[in-house]
């Protein structure tokens, strides 16, 4: 997932998300505990910074490409006071747009706004990189004594009212409809950010408001601590007679853990995904997957100290009270009103028109699985602890699939240039490394590539790649851009950055990676091209819309598996011969393994999210209430929510993705959907004119037109549904647009 950058209230709503962990596209932010640099220590030890010494963070930046970040500069003791000037300086410019005693206009308001915060905004470049690429325990102390005064920060901005009075005298003006689409989606934007977060109220209900929002926050930390206390607390110690089936490499993590825990010699199965989910798809004891599985599925639901369920009730009952004082009917409503879905219904008619397929399709999967049982004279029914177990017995009687070979073909470097080529081809964009040393970087591992239009030689921007795992550096991978394009206020070239935890092989060898990294390597440089693509004239409108913002990325993956990528560059590392045809028939095969088991769990726990904000809280039992709903359902017994409602931190520990989980799917139609319109073209992934299409209403426009619109304007109607269910390889049913 996407960092913003953009200047403005768009980022200030979304704000704790970006600054607490920049958000990952598909995992968990982990941090290691260790310092990665020996020097931060060091400059603890001395607080005190020199008066009158010029703070790097806040300087204007210097040298070519229209300024770049001073990343050989950056020093942990000018972090706090960084902030601490650029919030002010944030502050004291809209207070001179807000005490303006001229009338509002688009140029005195809403132009001004989105020219304040610039300084800050270069702190937060900084503080984005020490906290996800550099991070130390030193960098996270200043965090948790800076988190509380960046909320009161961005409360202080949303409760400005003569700022907002302003912003609402241009919304609501006559000659809001005579200006340009774009500077009127502008204005709409940056409004509804200030009223869907309470600014429109006053008195009583705006003090109420506040009042929730502080609750909520207490509450949805209490719940994310208590996951997190059944996460720790419970730890199945096992010994060297109960490991069968395990791999080598399950085994020694396993053992790694027990000695962490002063067991050493025992191994240890803790309550997380990464350890419940290999041990339930390798462990041959049955009774010993039973146990894993069910204290990983009764997280917060242990009916103690660490219960979820109380929470949950008070949690949804403050959210329906809030969103009443605004006037909507239910949370949901008020949650998609600025989303592509933009009503519950619409995303609830996508989830239920899948939803039959998936669950037919898992019948088929148990069908299957009980074939293998049977086989084995295992004498059992396939109940959820078995599922991943004889899954992966199916996987490798039907798709005989070696992942190691795979690998052979899939050098990172290769990979790099097979992205650059299709970012030639669909974007008409050439990338050359910039000589070393001439532009700063904050680690030796990280490469610049300067990027430029082929034709006109225009510089388009700068391609900042950190690939490498290290200490201090979190896990998974993610796209950030340290300055967005805009031209109002003069032309700003786009700074985009790439970050992966690729192991870093043997100096002179090729790294090779797995098909799914591979994927994620696309994925996250689908992000960046469309930042680099951006031809918006405002900072605002590079922000993303939650349930759209992964399309882009997603859909940039499927040019991996096009034949100009395998011929030229999926190639051995040894022999330089193309991978096989069916080596990679075998890999389009097994795309839909297991996927009515994948597609079953996640749309349970999306439509649970769903529905539970669209329904009255008052009385509302989470746990009654999930069992009921998966029953009228049909939710198969064979399998749970891959999230079940006590331990559902998407929804619960934040409002990240509260009421908003269907997001993945919809955006998915959107790229199975867009996916087609070049399958089906003359030129196929590589037809110029589908191209030049999807670079102007997919990429370049951003948020400067309503996606749907922008949609449309691309494939000359709406998404279908189907063409999702094609791609998992569901049966197509009758079609529902978006
Ligand atoms: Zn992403």
């Amino acid at each position: 997932m996407m960092k913003l950058t953009s200047p403005t209230l768009i980022k200030v709503a979304l704000s704790a998300a970006l600054i607490g962990s920049l958000a990952a596209c598909s995992q968990t932010p982990e941090q290691s505990s260790q310092a990665n640099r020996s020097s931060a220590s060091e400059v603890m030890a001395s607080h005190a910074v020199p008066l009158g010494e010029a703070n790097p963070l806040l300087a204007n930046w210097q040298g070519p490409y229209g300024g770049v970040p001073a990343f050989d500069a950056m020093e942990l003791k000018w972090v706090k006071p960084a902030l601490q000037e650029g919030m002010d300086r944030q502050l004291a410019e809209l207070d001179v747009i807000a005490n303006n005693p001229a009338p509002a206009t688009f140029e005195n308001t809403i132009v001004a706004y989105e020219k304040a915060g610039r300084d800050l905004d270069r702190v937060f470049t900084y503080y984005g990189i020490l906290s996800a690429n550099l991070s130390s325990p030193e960098f996270r102390e200043i965090q948790k004594e800076m988190a509380p005064k960046l909320s009161a920060f961005y409360s202080k901005i949303t409760q400005n009212d003569k700022l907002f009075d302003r912003i609402k005298t241009v919304y609501e003006s006559e000659s809001l409809k005579t200006m340009r689409s774009d500077q009127q989606r502008l204005v709409y934007l940056i409004y509804d950010g200030f009223a869907s977060n309470g600014a429109t109220l006053t008195g009583q209900a705006r003090e109420r408001y506040a009042e929730i929002n502080l609750e909520l926050a207490k509450l949805h930390t209490k719940f994310s601590s208590n996951v997190l206390a059944d996460e720790e607390n419970y730890v199945l110690f096992l010994n060297k007679e109960q490991l069968g089936g395990l791999p080598e490499s399950v085994v020694r993590a396993a053992a790694q853990a027990a000695k962490e825990r002063g067991r050493e010699g025992m191994y240890a199965i803790t309550n997380t995904r990464s350890s419940m989910d290999p041990f339930l798809t390798f462990s041959d004891e049955r009774e010993l997957r039973e146990q894993v599985w069910r204290t990983y599925y009764n997280r917060g639901d242990n009916n103690d100290e660490f219960d979820n369920n109380a929470l949950i009730s008070q949690i949804l009952k403050l959210r329906d009270e809030r969103v009443e004082l605004l006037g909507y009917d239910n949370y949901a409503q008020w949650r998609l009103s600025n989303r592509m879905a933009k009503t519950p219904q619409r995303a609830m008619e996508l989830m239920e028109s899948v939803w039959p397929a998936a669950i037919a399709r898992v019948k088929e999967e148990v069908a299957d699985m009980q074939a293998i049982a049977d086989a084995e004279g295992a004498d059992i029914s396939i109940e959820p602890w078995d599922y991943r177990y004889y899954a992966e017995k199916v996987r490798k009687a039907k798709y005989d699939l070696d992942s190691d070979e795979v690998k052979q073909y899939l050098q990172l470097g290769k990979l790099r240039e097979a992205m650059f080529y299709v970012a030639g081809r669909l974007f008409n964009f050439e990338f050359s490394a910039v000589p070393q040393g001439s532009v700063p970087v904050f680690h030796p591992d990280v490469r610049v590539w300067e990027v430029k239009d082929k034709t006109s030689g225009k510089l388009v921007g700068l391609w900042y790649l950190d690939p490498f795992a290290r200490q201090g550096k979190r896990s998974g991978a993610w796209a950030n851009s340290y300055r967005s394009h805009s031209t109002f206020d003069g032309k700003q070239t786009v700074l985009s950055s790439n970050n992966s935890n690729f192991v870093k092989g043997v100096p002179g060898e090729p790294v090779l990676i797995s098909w799914d990294d591979a994927e994620t390597y696309f994925h996250e440089f689908g992000h960046a091209l469309h930042a680099l693509s951006s031809k918006v004239a405002y900072p605002s409108l590079n922000s993303g819309v939650r349930d759209y913002t992964e399309f882009q990325s997603q859909l940039l993956e499927r040019w991996l598996l096009t034949d100009e990528v395998i011929d030229n560059y999926l190639v051995h590392h040894r022999t330089g011969q193309p991978i096989p045809d069916d080596l990679v028939a075998k890999i389009k095969k097994a795309a839909t393994f297991n996927e009515g088991f994948k597609t079953t769990e996640y749309l349970a726990s999306a439509l649970i999210d769903l529905k539970l904000h669209m329904t009255d809280p008052q009385g509302l039992d989470p746990g009654k209430f999930e069992r009921e709903t998966l029953e009228q359902l049909g939710m198969p017994k064979e399998l749970v929510m891959r999230h079940r409602t006590p331990h559902f931190g998407h929804v619960f520990s934040g409002e990240g993705y509260s009421a908003g989980y269907y997001g993945y799917m919809w955006a998915e139609v959107l790229t199975s959907d867009a996916a087609e319109a070049f399958a089906e073209a003359p030129g196929g992934f590589y037809d110029k004119e589908v191209a030049a299409r999807l670079v102007e209403h997919l990429f370049s426009i951003r948020n400067a037109q309503d996606p749907a619109e922008a949609y449309r304007a691309f494939r000359g109607r709406d998404a279908k549904v189907e063409a999702l269910m094609r791609d998992r390889g569901f049966p197509v049913g009758t079609e529902v647009k978006m």
